[in-house]
């Protein structure tokens, strides 16, 4: 868009039809969507294809939900083949898959995915939260293992169809949404380690309660620093979410729970940078010694340490509004958390994130030492965690307008 803006300022003509023609391969280039010669389809949710579930199944009880263990009774998918590009979406009853054994996706985990919430507000109208940027995400995701990317318009109005149809599977009430799932997947039967011909997307619904419980924010975690294991490095795939980055962390979170924390406090580099907690960007509020109250994430570069999470963004931006706060991204290290506990200066401390939103920081165990954090006057979160859990909450089920919420049905 800037580009031609720009050519029609210094030149007309033949100036335009350049930047024009550099847009277009520009764009094609990012889609990964030009092959030697035939046009390829472009996903339109136009020719969407529905097929009705026979057999409803029985809605869940809010109390009986149970994170990612019930689905709702549609799916999305929508095939990509080299040759053609994107085939008919389709919005089937939810089924199991049928693949080819040598689909590289079980072989080199060629396969990233999306997280994304709807949520049904006070007058049954279903919101969905900044769902855009996890579009974006979800191709910047597909580009990094060289699966198709797909039109982020359509795929959401692809996904904006799905929850109407399942629109009953969004639960009501404070703390309780329908957690969405888009996959991308590659298909190709072939074992080598190259680009695949064929992918399949799918967008499956799960209704869901609060992660942990307790009210808009959820029970405060006890986390251990991993000295040990690296969950992301400069020049990986840590700021992607691709499948590959979570499996290795199953061995690290299964030995935390044995030594009785709740996740990992990911830590980089020899002087133990602070990444991230478990599947969540972290936050940790600083009292510094000329009074200034800072509130700390590690940054989210292309460098590939720190994941770009949609509620990361959210939290700087609100927090940017709030007075009294400084809002800082920049590296920061287990030592400087040292400090600020031994020193009385630790505020508090919260991860966040799609699923759990807020999760507020009760301690952390590190070399044998355990730091823990002031969780404010409930005694569940500290005061900034609990007021951005509310004000996100707030947002996310539509009882503060906000252009980052938007209904859908
Ligand atoms: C998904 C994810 C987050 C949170 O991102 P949101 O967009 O806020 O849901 C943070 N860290 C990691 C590693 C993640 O996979």
């Amino acid at each position: 868009m800037r580009r031609r803006g720009i050519a029609h300022f210094t030149s007309a003509g033949i100036a335009s039809r350049t930047t024009q023609i550099g847009a277009r391969s520009f764009e094609g280039i990012r889609r990964g969507l030009y092959s030697t010669s035939a046009q390829l389809a472009e996903l339109d949710h136009n020719k969407l294809v529905i097929d009705r579930t026979k057999a409803p199944k029985p809605k869940i009880p809010n109390e009986q939900l149970v994170f990612g263990t019930q689905f709702s009774d549609h799916m999305l998918t929508v095939e990509w083949d080299k040759e053609k590009g994107w085939d008919k979406p389709h919005i089937k009853p939810y089924q199991n898959l049928s693949l080819d054994p040598a689909s590289s996706v079980f072989h080199y985990a060629l396969e990233c995915y999306e997280g994304m919430k709807a949520y049904k507000d006070a007058n049954g109208k279903v919101r969905l939260f900044r769902p855009m940027e996890n579009m974006k995400r979800f191709n910047r995701s597909c580009s990094r293992l060289v699966l198709p990317t797909i039109k982020e318009e359509e795929l959401l109005e692809c996904i904006k169809e799905l929850v109407r149809i399942d629109k009953d599977w969004v639960p009501q009430g404070k703390g309780y949404s329908l957690y969405l799932r888009p996959c991308m997947i590659a298909t190709q039967n072939f074992l080598g380690v190259a680009p695949t011909g064929k992918a399949l997307c799918f967008v499956i619904l799960s209704p869901v309660g609060p992660y942990y419980r307790s009210g808009t924010s959820s029970l405060p975690v006890r986390l251990i620093a991993d000295t040990k294991f690296v969950r992301a490095w400069p020049g990986g795939t840590g700021n992607s979410k691709v499948g590959g980055n979570y499996g290795p962390t199953v061995l690290s979170q299964k030995e935390a729970e044995k030594m009785g924390y709740n996740q990992i406090l990911w830590l980089y580099g020899p002087d133990h940078q602070v990444t991230e907690v478990g599947t969540m960007n972290m936050f940790v509020a600083f009292q510094h010694k000329n009074g200034e109250k800072e509130l700390v994430t590690a940054p989210a570069t292309s460098e590939g340490v720190v994941l770009s999470g949609i509620t990361r963004d959210s939290i700087i931006q609100l927090v940017k509004q709030l007075p009294g706060w400084r809002v800082t991204e920049r590296p920061y290290t287990m030592k400087e958390i040292v400090d600020a506990h031994d020193e009385g200066r630790l505020i508090e401390a919260f991860g966040c994130g799609t699923a759990a939103v807020v999760s507020p920081i009760q301690a952390i165990g590190y070399n044998g030492k355990e730091i823990s954090f002031p969780l404010g006057n409930s005694g569940q979160a500290g005061n900034l965690t609990q007021h951005l859990a509310d004000t996100l909450a707030a947002i996310q089920y539509g009882e503060v307008p906000h252009d980052w919420s938007i209904v859908i049905d």
